[in-house]
């Protein structure tokens, strides 16, 4: 009998024990609301609450769980905040967010949580993932090998990126930033890479104009935007670039390649810093969180190349970052630059003077694209970089001086000629076998033969001309300079520029060299 009556309190103890446990859960499961203050706020009683997880209000609004103290939780509102009361209801979800991703994402424009924002039907998908995960290891990873073709001649030459690579864009304001980066998606067509634009706390107006311009070079078939403007929420365009990265990661993860533009990180560091002061974060360098280098390099080590277990396929990373009078010293760009494997450095200077884009080529570097530079592009580019400086250090000096002897009149044509072939008008990306060729031209000292007032006449009608050659296919098809296709390239370039120069009324043949020698 008492046998049987030990059974009985033991199973109405565990019951007890089971009911006490889901009560206690359902308390701290439920919390309420302490204080509203400009999108936060402090929420007692969830006491398991995670971070990063979505907390649903009494009006229908989410928040995000960013903050855990002792006695409360900090959210941040991801919804219309303006009747929430204190004491009023809050309740757990135990998700943290997540946003749907699929190829239906691309061509639109979605807002941070995935929901469409260019007034057309809403996006079908199969699958959400979180916007929060931990980088692939270095064991998944391989090293940049595959170029990225940006179809701008100065950077592809002279700062190639490779696929996965990191490159930051950093300049002032109005310097050719967004440009550069939406040159870079529109050369994508028919390479088979996916771009993603995230658009950061900038104007409405900016965003539609970039949608518009990627539209009419089609290149919307393949990209999505992730638009987080300035009148957003400040928890929204926290999060936006990690949306941003959560939809490459799906494609990363079925092996394609990926694009993906920042636009622009400051503005994502600032926000930021908001979030972090209205919580009462405490404030470090410039008032920045402690962890702000962390918001960063926890974004950008999850581009990369994957290898070949792994499907073998990259997100490539253009993450853009806008100075104050080209101070590249100051906490968050130096932050970044640290976290890339490169930068682009726009210049003011240059890019008023017309030199666009204005690209610095002393302060810009490209640490790990040269190894996936094309062959026939590093062959014909490996002068560039060398007779640039050359140019840069003596037109300072020349300046001042009036007599200059040959050798360095001839670095000042050649520097000047490059200089004007650099330049690069917006959404005109070059083909690699067209930057091949201006490449040849100058690496060969043909262009130093023509007026510097003629050398875009020249570059228009030589490409015109060439790419139609026998051996220019040739060479798009090997992607490589042998000695016999060199020589026969550069007897047919040398007969071209002859016939050019001879059009040329008044042509002073001592000016420029030694025309015989293009015979
Ligand atoms: P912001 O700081 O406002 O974001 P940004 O640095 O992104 O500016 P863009 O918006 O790309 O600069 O360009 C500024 C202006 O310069 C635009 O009107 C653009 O058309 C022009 N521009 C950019 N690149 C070139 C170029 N290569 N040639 C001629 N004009 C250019
Ligand atoms: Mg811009």
């Amino acid at each position: 009998m008492s046998k049987i009556s030990n059974q009985f309190a033991a199973i109405i103890k565990a019951k007890i024990k089971k009911y006490a446990k889901t009560q206690k859960q359902e308390q701290h499961d439920e919390g309420c609301v302490v204080s509203v203050n400009d999108g936060i706020v402090i929420v007692s009683g969830l006491d398991n609450a995670m971070l990063n997880e979505i907390v649903k209000f009494e009006n229908g609004s989410f928040g995000m769980v960013l903050n855990l103290e002792a006695n409360c939780v900090g959210v941040v509102m991801l919804g219309n905040y303006t009747n929430i009361k204190e004491n009023s209801r809050v309740i757990r979800t135990r998700q943290t967010i997540s946003v749907p991703v699929g190829d239906n994402l691309l061509g639109r424009i979605i807002n941070a949580l995935g929901f469409p924002q260019d007034g057309l039907s809403n996006i079908k998908y199969k699958i959400k993932m979180p916007i929060e995960k931990i980088a692939p290891n270095v064991m998944m990873r391989e090293t940049v090998s595959r170029p990225l073709e940006t179809g701008i001649l100065s950077i592809d030459s002279m700062f190639p990126i490779g696929k996965g690579q990191r490159e930051l864009i950093i300049g002032d304001r109005q310097t050719g930033k967004t440009t550069l980066a939406i040159d870079t998606i529109i050369n994508q067509k028919g390479k088979n890479v996916k771009c993603i634009y995230v658009a950061i706390g900038q104007k409405e107006s900016s965003v539609v104009q970039i949608y518009q311009t990627l539209k009419k070079a089609k290149a919307m078939e393949y990209t999505t935007i992730v638009n987080a403007p300035a009148s957003d929420l400040p928890a929204l365009i926290y999060i936006a670039p990690y949306t941003g990265t959560t939809i490459a990661e799906y494609w990363l993860n079925r092996g394609e390649d990926v694009l993906i533009v920042y636009d622009d990180l400051t503005k994502h560091a600032i926000n930021y810093r908001t979030l972090s002061l209205l919580l009462r974060r405490p404030p470090g360098r410039e008032a920045y969180p402690g962890d702000v280098f962390y918001l960063h390099s926890r974004l950008l080590e999850r581009s990369c190349q994957l290898n070949k277990k792994n499907k073998g396929g990259s997100i490539t990373a253009l993450p853009i970052i806008e100075t104050q009078i080209g101070d590249i010293s100051a906490y968050i760009p130096t932050n970044v630059i640290s976290i890339t494997d490169g930068q682009l450095f726009m210049v003011t200077s240059m890019f008023n003077a017309g030199q666009r884009p204005a690209i610095d080529p002393g302060l810009s570097v490209s640490r790990v694209g040269s190894s996936a530079q094309r062959s026939y592009v590093k062959q014909t580019a490996s002068t560039l970089k060398l007779d640039l400086a050359r140019y840069n250090e003596l037109r300072s000096f020349s300046q001042f001086g009036s007599d200059l002897d040959d050798e360095t009149k001839q670095i000042l044509n050649h520097g000047e000629r490059i200089m004007a072939l650099i330049k690069q008008a917006p959404n005109k990306p070059y083909e690699e076998i067209a930057e091949v060729l201006i490449l040849f031209a100058i690496k060969n000292r043909i262009i130093d033969y023509i007026p510097l007032n003629l050398i875009n006449n020249f570059k228009d009608e030589m490409l015109e001309y060439f790419i139609k050659q026998k051996n220019v296919k040739e060479l798009s098809k090997k992607q490589t300079l042998d000695g016999k296709l060199t020589a026969a390239l550069l007897k047919e370039m040398q007969q071209f520029t002859l016939k050019f120069i001879k059009k040329i009324p008044n042509y002073d043949s001592k000016q420029y060299g030694d025309i015989a020698k293009l015979k």
